[in-house]
């Protein structure tokens, strides 16, 4: 089946009770026995399972090209989970300009735990190939990055990774269907949910995807389970919903972005757009032979730096100004004051996400914000 109508059908079907198309929300917590206490229709207590979670994981997992998955919370929270399943004493490899929560989370969180992390330029295969001299059990790759798009070799970063014995895990929220880390080697991939595969910026979630089910993903299941990082029957009936739709909002994320991005590129107060569908990108060489579109995300830096970039940001007015991603409206963010000084975010950066309007609206926009 292609990608369209897998993401309609993976996980659906008519409620068998009553004939309802669109599937039931089961809140209920718990379950039945049968009269021999067993569990007839195999769910127990909603935390464990619940069958709106079941559909959604089987929906995720057919749509990233992957044979299970586990949704979560949050996409920190289906994070968390991966590295909640190493060891103290082992070592992780993270890219340097990784989502920055996830930085903070391994840096506050992780490493307390007796697990030590190096990051680095993921971009750079020889650093790569240097951290791993050392034992490592798991190499962390998030491309395009965040907020410069830089792109990383996703099969030859999973190659070394296997190579070194260790799994390698990819973010890959900001790609799905255009980009399919399994399919190049990787592990598992991470999602926040709560951005396109939700796509109405209404909830929060996660999500782990494993090639195939092995030790490494039983464990993350079970510390989804016991945990109880779990999303609610609603918000996985939401994100669902939203992977119906999928393929084709991305295809109009990606449209509409590239079509800003040539508008942004000859702008006279933009000095650069970072977007690895433009072909003078540094990144589009690699982008092309790994995505089959370019994505929904970009950012510009606008000439005169912090305040200039700020104004710009103030005199938008379709573009709402927020942080987050994946929703069927623009966003525009200054990201240097979301992530505090950082020399990976120049202060004159903007970042879109480009949704779903018509993209000569949201061009005209962009073009008064500028010129004002
Ligand atoms: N990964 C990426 C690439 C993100 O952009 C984000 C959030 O912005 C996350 C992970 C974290 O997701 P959540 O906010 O659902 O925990």
């Amino acid at each position: 089946m292609r990608i369209e109508t897998l993401a309609v059908h993976a996980g659906r079907k008519s409620d068998p009770a009553t004939g309802a198309v669109a599937a039931p929300i089961h809140l209920s917590t718990t379950f039945e026995r049968g009269a021999d206490g067993d569990y007839p229709h195999g769910y127990v207590y909603s935390r464990s399972s619940n069958p709106n979670r079941v559909a959604l994981e089987i929906a995720i997992a057919a749509v990233e090209g992957g044979g299970e998955a586990a949704a979560f919370s949050s996409g920190l929270a289906a994070s968390l989970a991966i590295f909640q399943a190493l060891s103290p004493g082992d070592r992780v490899v993270v890219a340097a300009d990784t989502y920055h929560g996830l930085t903070k989370l391994v840096r506050e969180l992780v490493v307390g735990w007796g697990i030590h992390a190096d990051f680095i330029d993921m971009t750079d295969l020889e650093q790569l190939r240097n951290a791993l001299k050392r034992t490592a059990k798991l190499v962390w790759i998030e491309t395009p990055s965040n907020p410069l798009l830089k792109i990383t070799d996703i099969r030859k970063v999973a190659e070394l990774a296997r190579a070194a014995g260790a799994t390698c895990v990819c973010d890959n929220t900001w790609s799905p269907i255009i980009q399919r880390p399994l399919d190049l080697g990787v592990d598992l991939v991470v999602h926040s949910t709560t951005k396109y595969f939700g796509g109405h910026s209404d909830i929060t979630g996660g999500a782990v995807v494993t090639r195939e089910s092995n030790e490494l993903f039983e464990k993350i299941k079970n510390i989804q389970g016991t945990g109880g990082a779990i999303p609610s029957p609603f918000d996985c009936w939401l994100v669902h919903r939203g992977i119906q739709t999928l393929p084709w909002r991305m295809r109009a994320h990606c449209a509409n972005a590239s079509r800003l991005a040539e508008f942004l590129q000859e702008h006279e107060k933009v000095g650069a757009v970072h977007y690895p569908g433009l072909t003078n990108d540094t990144g589009h060489h690699v982008a092309a032979a790994q995505m089959t579109a370019f994505g929904g995300m970009m950012s510009f830096e606008v000439k005169g730096g912090r305040d200039a970039a700020l104004k710009v940001a103030a005199r938008t007015k379709l573009f709402v100004r927020a942080t987050s991603l994946g929703g069927v409206e623009s966003l525009i963010e200054h990201r240097a004051s979301v992530k505090g000084e950082d020399p990976r975010t120049p202060p004159g950066l903007l970042r879109l996400s480009v949704g779903l309007e018509h993209a000569e609206d949201l061009i005209e926009d962009l073009d008064q914000a500028l010129t004002a």
